[in-house]
C-alpha cells in the first residue's frame, strides 16, 4: 500500500537505526510529544534498535491524557441529568472522573452515546429536538477544525438544543512550558505531524529560536519516526539547532488555512489547564462570545471547580517525560486499561496503555 508499506519496511527502519548508532556519541533526551508516535515505538520496538545514549521520553500529546479532571467530572454532572444526551469519542467514556466516569454514569441509565464524528453529534440534536445535546469535546489542532465545525453548523441552523464542552490544547505553548520547566531534561522533540498538517509548521520556528532546540516535525510510521530521530541526532551532535520537517508528504510550512479559519471563526486562545501539568498561559480555545450560546458551561450555569489529582497516579511526571510508565509502582499491578486510575492508561494514545499493550512481559519479569 503505497505510502504505507515503505514507511514500515525493516530493511530501511534498521538501516535508519544503524546510521543513528554511528552517529551518536553522547547522552541525547529526546521527546516525542503525540501518543501516536509513542505507541508506534512500542508496537515495532524502536526504542530497542536505538543505542544506548538515546533516551525516548514521552511527551503530553494524548488529548485524552491531558484533560483535566474537572472537564470529565462537569461532563458526568450533565450526563446524569435525565433531559440530557452526552456524546464524546469512546475512550473519554472510561476516564475516571472523581468520583464516577461516563460509562457508569451510562450503566446507570444516562443517555451516553458514542460518535465516530463530530458532525454526528448535530445530527442528534437535530434528531432530538426535545433533549439537550452536550458534545464532549476534546483533542488538539488536529480536531479543533472539526470540533468548530459542530458549533459552526448548529448556529448556522439555529440548533438552541446543542452545546459543547470544550477542552481543547495546542502544542506550541506545552512546549513552551515543558522548556522552562527546572526539571525540563529534552534536548531535543519530535513535533506532531497531524498537528501540523493542520498548522503548518512555522509555527514552531520561535521555540527554536528562543530555546534553541531542535524540533523535527515527523510521522507516525517506524520508517518516519527512525527518520525524525537521525535529523534530530544529526542536529544535536553538530551544535544546531533547526526546524526540519521529516513529514513532507502531510506537512508544508503554512497547513491548512481553510481548516484554521474554521477554528478562528469559532474559538479563540484561552488559558488552558493541562491534566498533569497545571495551567499554561494561551495554550487552549474555548468558544467565543458569538457563540456563548453553544457553550455547555454557560448554558447550565456550571461553575468553575477544583478537583486533586488521584494520590498514587504519576502520570503529571510521565507527560513531562521525567518518568516513564513503568516506573509507576501502580502500572500493571493494580492499574491496568480495564481498571484505570489515570488517563494515560486508558487512552488509545496513552503512553501508560502503550506500554502495557506492548510491553507485558517487563510488568510480569
Ligand atoms: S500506570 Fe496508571 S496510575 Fe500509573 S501513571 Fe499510568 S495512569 Fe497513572
Amino acid at each position: 500500500m503505497k505510502y504505507i508499506d515503505e514507511y514500515r519496511d525493516h530493511r530501511i527502519a534498521h538501516a535508519l537505526a544503524a546510521e543513528i548508532g554511528q552517529r551518536v556519541t553522547r547522552q541525547w533526551v529526546l521527546m516525542e510529544i503525540c501518543g501516536g508516535q509513542t505507541h508506534t515505538i512500542m508496537r515495532y520496538g524502536l526504542d530497542e534498535l536505538l543505542p544506548p545514549g538515546l533516551e525516548l521520553v514521552h511527551g503530553p500529546g494524548c488529548p485524552v491524557c491531558v484533560t483535566p479532571l474537572e472537564t470529565i467530572d462537569k461532563a458526568v454532572d450533565l450526563a446524569s441529568r435525565p433531559e440530557v444526551i452526552l456524546v464524546s469519542y469512546g475512550d473519554m467514556l472510561r476516564v475516571p472522573g472523581s468520583s464516577s466516569d461516563l460509562f457508569r454514569v451510562k450503566a446507570q441509565g444516562g443517555d451516553v452515546r458514542v460518535i465516530y464524528s463530530p458532525l454526528e453529534a448535530v445530527k442528534i440534536a437535530r434528531a432530538n429536538p426535545d433533549r439537550k445535546v452536550v458534545f464532549l469535546a476534546i483533542g488538539f489542532e488536529t480536531t479543533a477544525p472539526a470540533n468548530a465545525m459542530t458549533a459552526w453548523q448548529a448556529k448556522r441552523e439555529g440548533l438552541t438544543n446543542f452545546s459543547i464542552i470544550v477542552s481543547h490544547v495546542l502544542v506550541p505553548p506545552a512546549i513552551r512550558a515543558l522548556m522552562v520547566s527546572p526539571q525540563n531534561r529534552v534536548q531535543g522533540f519530535i513535533a506532531p505531524g497531524h498537528v501540523c498538517t493542520v498548522m503548518g509548521c512555522g509555527e514552531y520556528e520561535s521555540l527554536v529560536r528562543d530555546f534553541q532546540v531542535p524540533i523535527v516535525v515527523g510521522g507516525f510510521e517506524p520508517v518516519d519516526f527512525l527518520e525524525a530521530v537521525l535529523l534530530l541526532v544529526k542536529q544535536l551532535e553538530s551544535g544546531e539547532a533547526r526546524l526540519e520537517n521529516q513529514y513532507v508528504r502531510s506537512v508544508n510550512y503554512l497547513g491548512n488555512l481553510s481548516a484554521q479559519a474554521v477554528v478562528k471563526e469559532v474559538f479563540e486562545e484561552a488559558d488552558q489547564k493541562w491534566r498533569g501539568l497545571g495551567v499554561i498561559p494561551r495554550s487552549g480555545l474555548r468558544l467565543r462570545e458569538a457563540y456563548a450560546a453553544h457553550d455547555a458551561c454557560r448554558v447550565f450555569g456550571l461553575s468553575d471547580i477544583h478537583v486533586d489529582e488521584p494520590a498514587g497516579c504519576s502520570s503529571a511526571e510521565i507527560l513531562q517525560g521525567l518518568r516513564k510508565p513503568s516506573d509507576c509502582a501502580a502500572f500493571g499491578m493494580r492499574r491496568t486499561p480495564e481498571n484505570p486510575l489515570g488517563a494515560p492508561m486508558v487512552s488509545s494514545e496513552g503512553a501508560c496503555a502503550a506500554y502495557y499493550r506492548y510491553r507485558r512481559h517487563a510488568v510480569a519479569s
